[in-house]
This record gives C-alpha cells, sequence and structure tokens, in this order.
C-alpha cells in the first residue's frame, strides 16, 4: 500500500510520465485538483482550519472596507448598477461585514449586484450561507473575465498569495528553474532544471541583470492575466481595486515559498493537498506591472497604516461603547493584531489600483502627501 497523501502518489504518476512539475504546476495542483485539492476538500480558513486571515479576526476589517467600497463608488458618480466583485471570498465574512457597513448609504446596496470569483464548491456554498440575507443577489464565477462588462470595485484579500508562482535560480549566466522532481527512493524533492532564454525572460529585466549568484527569483505568471482582465474591464468603465495580502514592496528577490498547515509552517512536499501553499506577494512588481499596463497605483501601504487611516480607532471606540467587557476584549485584541507593526500590521500591505480619472482613494490621499512632502 503506497503511504503519504492520495495526491502523492497521482503526483509521482504525473512525474514519471512527464517528467518534473513547476512549482506553478505542483501548486495548482496541490490546491485544486478535483478531488483531493487543498481548496476542492475542505474549510481550510479559521481557527478550526490551517490559518486565520483578517475579516476573520475582527467584524471591523471589512466594516471599514465597505466604507471605501462606498467613497470610491461616490467618487466613480454613484453608478448603477455597479459591479461589487470579490475574488476568492474564502466563507464570505469580509462581503458580509462590508455590505452591513455600507447600509448607510442605500443607495450603494440598491446599486450593488455582487460577483464572488470562487474556485472552490465547499467555500461557494458556506459564502452562499453567510451572504443569503445580505440583500444583493449573489453571482459565482470561476474568473474575473466571466463577469460581464460595467463599473466595478474589486477586492481581493489572501487572493494574490495563492496564485502560482515559478522559482528561477541564477547560476554563472544561465538560469535555472526549481522544480519538483523525484529522488532515488522515489520521494517528492526539489530539483533545478536550466530553462529556456524565453523562460528566464519571464524574471523582470531589472532583477534578471541585479540578481545574486544562488539568489531566487519569485514569478507569479497568473498576475498578468488578473491585470489584463482588470485594464479590460476598465476601458470603457470606472474600475477600481484594492488588492491586500502578505509581501514586500522594495522590489527585492526572495524565496518565500512556503506551507501552512494547521497554523504552522510544514514543508510544501510533504502530504501534498492538505497543507495551504502560498508565496509573498511582490507589491513593487505588481505596482510597476499595473502602471505599465495604464492602471493608476496607490500603494503598498501597511495594512495598519491603511486601516487606521480610514478610521479604525474612532470605529473602535464606537463599538466598545455598545460592547459587554468579554466582546471588549476581543475587540481591542481584534484591532491590536490587524494593526500592530509587529502582527499584521507590516507584512500585510494594500495596493489601490483604479482607472485613469478617478481620484485618489482613501486613505492613500495621506501617502501621497507625505511623499509630495519628502520630495
Ligand atoms: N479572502 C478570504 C479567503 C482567503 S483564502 C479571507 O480573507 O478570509 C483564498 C481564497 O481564494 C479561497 O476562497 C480560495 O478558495 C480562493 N482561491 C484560491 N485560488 C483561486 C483561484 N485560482 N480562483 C478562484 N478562487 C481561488
Amino acid at each position: 500500500m503506497p503511504s503519504g497523501s492520495p495526491l502523492q502518489e497521482k503526483l509521482k504518476v504525473c512525474i514519471r510520465a512527464q517528467g518534473p512539475l513547476t512549482i506553478a504546476d505542483y501548486m495548482t495542483i496541490c490546491l485544486h485538483d478535483p478531488e483531493h485539492g487543498y481548496y476542492r476538500s475542505g474549510n481550510p480558513i479559521g481557527a478550526e482550519g490551517d490559518f486565520v486571515t483578517a475579516p476573520e479576526i475582527s467584524q471591523m476589517f471589512g466594516e471599514l472596507i465597505g466604507l471605501w467600497c462606498v467613497h470610491v463608488w461616490l467618487s466613480m458618480g454613484s453608478p448603477a448598477p455597479f459591479r461589487l466583485i470579490e475574488l476568492g471570498p474564502g466563507r464570505g465574512t469580509l462581503m458580509a461585514d462590508a455590505l452591513r457597513a455600507a447600509k448607510v448609504v442605500p443607495e450603494f446596496l440598491a446599486a450593488s449586484e455582487i460577483h464572488l470569483v470562487e474556485s472552490s464548491d465547499t467555500l461557494r456554498s458556506t459564502q452562499q450561507r453567510t451572504l443569503a440575507r445580505c440583500g444583493p443577489r449573489l453571482n459565482w464565477h470561476q474568473n474575473l473575465m466571466e463577469i460581464p462588462a460595467g463599473s466595478a470595485i474589486v477586492l481581493a484579500n489572501e487572493f494574490v498569495d495563492a496564485l502560482p508562482i515559478r522559482q528561477f535560480v541564477s547560476r554563472g549566466d544561465r538560469w535555472f528553474e526549481r522544480q519538483v522532481g523525484l529522488d532515488n527512493v522515489e520521494q517528492l524533492c526539489m530539483i533545478e532544471e536550466e530553462v529556456s532564454d524565453q523562460d528566464a525572460e519571464l524574471v523582470p529585466e531589472p532583477i534578471r541583470l541585479s540578481v545574486a549568484e544562488g539568489a531566487v527569483a519569485e514569478v507569479r505568471p497568473e498576475v498578468r492575466d488578473l491585470l489584463a482582465a482588470l485594464v479590460d474591464r476598465s476601458l470603457d468603465y470606472p474600475l477600481a481595486a484594492l488588492i491586500l495580502d502578505y509581501g514586500y514592496g522594495d522590489g527585492s528577490t526572495r524565496h518565500t515559498f512556503q506551507a501552512v498547515r494547521r497554523h504552522r509552517y510544514a514543508d510544501p512536499l510533504i502530504d501534498p493537498g492538505e497543507a495551504d501553499l502560498t508565496a509573498l506577494v511582490d507589491f513593487a512588481g505588481l505596482r510597476s506591472a499595473a502602471a505599465d499596463s495604464g492602471l493608476n497605483a496607490w500603494g503598498p501601504i501597511g495594512q495598519g497604516a491603511f486601516l487606521i487611516g480610514l478610521g479604525l480607532n474612532e470605529r473602535l471606540q464606537r463599538l466598545l461603547a455598545a460592547a459587554n467587557q468579554q466582546q471588549q476584549l476581543d475587540l481591542v485584541s481584534g484591532a491590536e493584531r490587524l494593526v500592530a507593526p509587529d502582527q499584521m500590521g507590516e507584512l500585510f500591505k494594500v495596493l489601490a489600483l483604479a482607472s485613469p480619472g478617478l481620484s485618489t482613494p482613501p486613505p492613500f490621499e495621506d501617502a501621497s502627501k507625505d511623499e509630495a512632502d519628502e520630495a
């Protein structure tokens, strides 16, 4: 009897037949295999699952984002209808909190059509339950391209980190790719394969020209498709997008491919399909690719600065005034987790994108002012 997860055997058969897999292919199979993929089979998010996300930590996260959406919608000229799109909505908590807070402007709710891009059937059912009584009609899609054209606000929290990456390593004047192969006892292992010049060109030129010998450069090919879909939507209609995730904004190259299981880091090659596989988001690369494709971009700024700039402290005071003692403790510790620099406040970052012509969204006006002051 073979040991290991059911997906491990399937991956081995695949590698024996076709050769090593890129990390991107390995991630895609581990996360989305129709039978055993991580997101297909279970409920990964929350204290009972493998990882906890910001909307699951505090209702204020989704509420402040809901108010951000209302502000941006007003600045678009209050288009009706408009599409409120979320990529990878998890349990639907962010959207539920956002819609509740947005009730302050009933015209916003009346105009909004909810579109959820979600690959997991299990999570679609959870989202359906969470959002059933929120008001607007719900629509599910496999990808952003399927959603009909029209004015749109797009939210993506911890979505981009789950998009597959490839890893390239510079050795001498050649480029190699880290791939998943089999060792001499037929176990999954990382190997390096030399790549064609064409594949090496996936590494952005400034990195290709400056990277140190042996350094790993991570590339996320699906970001190009995501940006192309956003640009496409922005050609005839106003579009704004908010991308929140863990990542780095300094334009460096790093090895960040990781597995998380039951709230701990794990070996990405052990028990494939049973751990979440992600990599940090290269926000500087994302921002410059968005700007190159014609979108306006603001940030990234830390999640702490973003939420405080949107009024987290004021909202916290209002909620505390109406809360019992236990709720007060939970509210304060949730807020602390979201914004403290040694928790999620700096590792998690926020980037806003918009079609040309839209005004700077909050709270990036402050960041733009600071940049102008420094200049
Ligand atoms: N935004 C949620 C969940 C983050 S987990 C939160 O903050 O709690 C990542 C989410 O993206 C899950 O809902 C997962 O099923 C979905 N997902 C991952 N890759 C996807 C893909 N390629 N297409 C659509 N959904 C995807």
